[in-house]
């Protein structure tokens, strides 16, 4: 599902440099991401998201060279195939939940938002607790509800990949349980891979693998 091969990434401006020699997760696996602040997991993301591009290096999600394609072919890749978490949940104010959650289907030309789509919002917020919800703007949810409303939108169009930034940081154990338990339970029905970034050493236990970025430090850039 995803392949990285001598990735290397820098900003236009700064110091940081990623290089990621090789990292692959198969198709329906579930992938913890740890590391110390600013060790690049966020710009990790990014770049399997298609939001950033690679300085060098290649780079496959889901059996598509993303280096290859222009940026608005990735943009409208990602709104179709994958799911993204992200760490401040990336809601719209003015928007209500309802479309919010369909907010997939809007930034992309090539998606088409229909009843059934608008169906499926529904019974996903139904899923997650969130659906007396649906007239509300995120300002007036709780932290928790906010956070079930951003992964309704990432399940949306049953994507292949669910990328996911801290998406249980900040909640109390109870509901980082039931986060978790949602994102996987919806994960499970539709086979995804999840690659998630998270500070709770107490979950990782419940991923298959985890990847710890310090491994990429130590064979990265003051070296050369
Ligand atoms: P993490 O998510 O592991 O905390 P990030 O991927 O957010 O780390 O950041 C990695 C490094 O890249 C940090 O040193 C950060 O300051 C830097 N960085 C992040 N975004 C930018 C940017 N847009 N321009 C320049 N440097 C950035
Ligand atoms: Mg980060």
């Amino acid at each position: 599902m995803i392949h990285l091969d001598n990735v290397r990434f820098r900003y236009p401006s700064g110091e940081f440099r990623l290089e990621v020699p090789q990292l692959s997760a198969a198709a329906g696996e579930k992938v913890a991401v740890i590391g110390p602040s600013g060790s690049g997991k966020t710009t990790l993301l990014n770049l399997v998201a298609g939001i950033l591009a690679p300085t060098a290096g290649r780079l496959e999600v889901d059996g598509i060279a993303l280096t290859q394609l222009g940026e608005r072919q990735r943009r409208d890749f990602r709104a179709a195939r994958i799911g993204f978490i992200f760490q401040d949940f990336g809601l719209i104010d003015y928007l209500d939940v309802l479309d919010n959650i369909v907010h997939p289907c809007r930034i992309s030309s090539a998606l088409k938002l229909t009843s059934e789509i608008k169906q499926r919002a529904r019974q996903l917020a139904r899923q997650l607790g969130v659906s007396s919800r649906m007239n509300h703007h995120p300002a007036k949810l709780s932290h928790g509800e906010q956070q079930r409303v951003a992964i309704c939108r990432a399940l949306l169009l049953g994507p292949k990949l669910i990328l996911a930034d801290e998406a249980t940081g900040n909640l109390d154990p109870k509901n980082k349980m039931l986060i978790l338990d949602a994102l996987f339970q919806a994960v499970a029905t539709q086979q995804a891979t999840v690659l998630a970034v998270t500070h709770d050493h107490e979950l990782l236990d419940r991923f298959d693998r985890v990847i710890d970025f310090r491994d990429f430090l130590a064979v990265s850039p003051e070296a050369a």
